[in-house]
C-alpha cells in the first residue's frame, strides 16, 4: 500500500458527525462537547492548520427517516441541510467566543444569517487563517454530508479528510453489535469498497478516492485527537487512495 498521508497536513476537511454531537444531550447539541471540539479546532487552527468543517444535520434532522414516517423525502432532506446550518452556526459561535476567526458558508442561499457558499470565498477565508463551517451539505437532496465533505475537500484542495465520528475508526463489523470484529488501522478505499464497510457512503468514498484524498476516521470524543492528527500522528484509521501490495 502506498503512503497518501500527509506526515503534516496543511488543510484539513474536518467532518463531524451532526448525530455524535448529542453527546450526553436528549436533542440538539451537547453545549459541553461543543466547547472542547472549538477548543481543539480553535488550537489547531493556531498551530497553522487551514481547517475547513462539514458538520452533519443527524442531531437534528434526518431526511430519509422523516421520508419513511411519510414525509416527502425532498423535503425531509431541505430540513435535514436546515439542520446543519443550525450546527454549523453553533460551531462558528463556539469558535468566536475563544477568539478564532470563524465563517458559515451555506450550499442554500440564506444570507441574513451566514454567507453563500463559494469556492473562492472558502479559499480566502482560508487564506486569512479563518476556520470556514461549509455548511447545507451539498445543497441537493438525497445527498448525505460524507458526500459534502468529500465534494468539498476535493473543491478546497484538502490534503486531508478527517472523519469524527461515534467510533474510534474503522471495524469489520459494528464494534458495539459485534466485540469481535477486526480494528483496521489502515485500509484502501478499494477494500472498504469491497468489504462494503461502514465508512462512508459509497459517493463520498469514491470522490476521495479518485481524487487522491486519504481519510482518517476517529472517534469525536477523544480530546485533542485532531491536534494530534495535524501533528502528524497515526490515530483511528486511514483510507488511503492507492492499491493493495
Ligand atoms: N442532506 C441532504 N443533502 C446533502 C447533505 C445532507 O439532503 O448534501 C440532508 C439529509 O436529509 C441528511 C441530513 O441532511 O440525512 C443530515 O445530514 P447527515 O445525515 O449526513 O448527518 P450526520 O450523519 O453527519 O449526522
Amino acid at each position: 500500500m502506498t503512503d497518501t498521508a500527509p506526515s503534516r497536513p496543511r488543510r484539513i476537511l474536518l467532518k463531524l458527525s451532526g448525530e455524535a454531537l448529542l453527546g450526553g444531550a436528549e436533542c440538539g447539541i451537547d453545549a459541553d462537547l461543543l466547547a472542547r471540539l472549538a477548543e481543539d479546532i480553535a488550537a489547531c487552527a493556531r498551530a497553522g492548520t487551514e481547517l475547513a468543517l462539514v458538520i452533519g444535520g443527524g442531531n437534528i434532522f434526518r431526511g430519509a427517516k422523516l421520508a419513511a414516517r411519510g414525509m416527502d423525502r425532498v423535503t425531509g432532506d431541505h430540513i435535514g441541510m436546515l439542520a446543519t446550518v443550525i450546527n454549523a452556526l453553533a460551531m462558528q459561535d463556539a469558535l468566536e467566543r475563544l477568539g478564532q476567526p470563524a465563517r458559515v458558508l451555506s450550499a442554500l442561499a440564506m444570507n441574513q444569517v451566514c454567507e453563500d457558499y463559494t469556492r473562492r470565498g472558502a479559499l480566502a477565508h482560508l487564506a486569512q487563517g479563518r476556520v470556514v463551517m461549509l455548511a447545507g451539505g451539498t445543497g441537493n437532496p438525497f445527498f448525505t454530508t460524507d458526500s459534502a465533505a468529500s465534494l468539498r475537500a476535493v473543491e478546497v484542495g484538502a490534503d486531508l479528510l478527517v472523519k469524527a465520528t461515534m467510533v474510534d475508526g474503522i471495524y469489520s463489523a459494528d464494534p458495539k453489535l459485534h466485540p469481535d470484529a477486526v480494528f483496521y488501522p489502515r485500509i484502501t478505499y478499494d477494500r472498504a469498497l469491497r468489504e462494503r464497510l461502514a465508512v462512508m457512503d459509497l459517493t463520498a468514498i469514491v470522490l476521495c478516492r479518485d481524487n487522491g484524498i486519504p481519510l482518517r476516521v476517529m472517534s469525536i470524543f477523544e480530546p485533542e485527537a485532531l491536534l494530534r492528527v495535524a501533528a502528524g500522528e497515526d490515530i483511528g484509521s486511514l483510507v488511503e487512495p492507492g492499491t493493495e501490495s
